[in-house]
């Protein structure tokens, strides 16, 4: 067996780093899906939601990579996260919080120049307030609620908040949004409720351009774009929305380095609680990564990882700084102590193990652990 010619990248580097888990993120993969997204949604803009460190993947990278693809427009949830990623872009690009504008955060939020998504007249009252107490005139996004009951204006705030734009100035208001609950499901009936209702309002706000698509949004046409489009998976090379984002390219790849190898006899307990027994001679390889690292606990004996496209599955519990695979399907000596498998990558994509935990690509992304050497291509 020729070990270094089958030596990924990752392995290669593992020599220099000496880390027990890779994690590769492709920048140019982020900016390729952005343009293409781009592309897909002009002549309006695309935004890049960037919330949660960029999905897990680090904005202070991600972020101006996607400003050198054009990017001018990002979306975070939080306030502290739009006080980081300010700084780091040009002045020319516009920071959002979606979350709304915290109690407390109005002149920070004013003088950093960060632009508050307002969800309620109670937002919108204190950001007029700071507006004419500094004199002078605070941009603003309003959102609406048009069924998803998360955030947003409520329908009945709406009329109030018609006449109140009829008479203020102190508040611009850039554009108007609302966020769909179904927009991965193209069949999904709730968009077509939604964008019903995102039209009777735009028909009361039409001074306003509206913003309503998330990545799956995008893919749900034109009808849905408005005038900026709010892409976060999609950029991340996550979305498999309908088999239409096929032109999205894999950004992460992770691989975690075995840290001991053994044989066991049958009816050998495997992992906490011995939840597994063997039921024959198996060899084991035990990963250096476990629910700390990201890896759900509930892929205990339903996911798997891969070496060379060979699928090796987890057995028993996963530990929280480790976990253990059946590698009998490999010849003996295969892996040692540091050999990598790949857990992500081109074998097991990140929706395909999604999958195996039960749970979305989103929640996979922003649980990937901080121990991992992370590299940017
Ligand atoms: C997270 C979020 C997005 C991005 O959603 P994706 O499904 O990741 O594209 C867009 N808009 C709002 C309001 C969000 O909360």
């Amino acid at each position: 067996m020729d070990g270094v010619a089958r030596m990924s990248p990752a392995q290669a580097r593992q020599r220099q780093a000496g880390a027990t888990g890779y994690l590769t993120i492709d920048l140019v993969a982020i900016s390729r899906n952005y343009e293409a997204i781009a592309a897909a949604v002009a002549p309006i803009k695309a935004a890049a939601v960037v919330k949660a460190d960029a999905y897990g993947l680090g904005a202070d990278r991600v972020a101006p990579a996607l400003y050198r693809s054009g990017c001018r427009d990002f979306f975070v949830a939080q306030f502290g996260e739009a006080e980081n990623l300010r700084p780091q872009l040009e002045a020319d690009s516009h920071v959002y919080v979606l979350n709304g504008l915290q109690p407390g955060a109005e002149i920070a939020c004013a003088e950093a120049g960060i632009i508050p998504v307002l969800n309620s007249m109670e937002q919108y009252e204190r950001w007029k307030s700071t507006a004419l107490a500094q004199g002078c005139v605070l941009p603003a996004v309003l959102q609406f609620d048009t069924g998803m009951s998360r955030l947003g204006i409520p329908p009945e705030d709406r009329a109030a908040f018609a006449t109140e734009l009829a008479h203020t100035s102190a508040v611009e208001i850039l554009f108007i949004m609302s966020h769909l609950a179904s927009a991965d499901e193209p069949d999904n009936g709730q968009n077509t409720q939604q964008l019903a209702e995102m039209r009777k309002i735009a028909a009361e706000f039409p001074q306003f351009g509206v913003s309503f698509a998330n990545s799956g949004g995008v893919f749900l046409g034109l009808d849905y774009h408005g005038v900026l489009t709010r892409a976060g998976i999609a950029v991340y090379g996550g979305a498999q929305t309908a088999g239409k984002s096929n032109f999205l390219r894999p950004v992460v790849r992770l691989e975690v380095a075995v840290v001991q190898t053994r044989t066991v006899p049958p009816g050998t307990l495997i992992g906490y609680g011995g939840t597994h027994a063997a039921r024959s001679e198996m060899r084991l390889a035990t990963l250096a990564a476990g629910y700390a690292d990201g890896l759900p606990r509930c892929l205990g004996d339903r996911g798997a990882v891969y070496y060379d496209g060979v699928r090796l599955p987890i057995v028993g519990r996963v530990s929280m700084d480790s976990a253990t695979i059946d590698i009998t399907a490999l010849p003996p000596g295969t892996l040692t102590f540091g050999s990598l498998v790949e857990v992500i990558g081109p074998h097991q994509t990140l929706e395909n193990l999604a999958k195996s935990a039960g749970t979305i690509s989103y929640e996979i992304l922003t649980g990937l652990g901080h121990r991992y050497h992370r590299d940017y291509l």
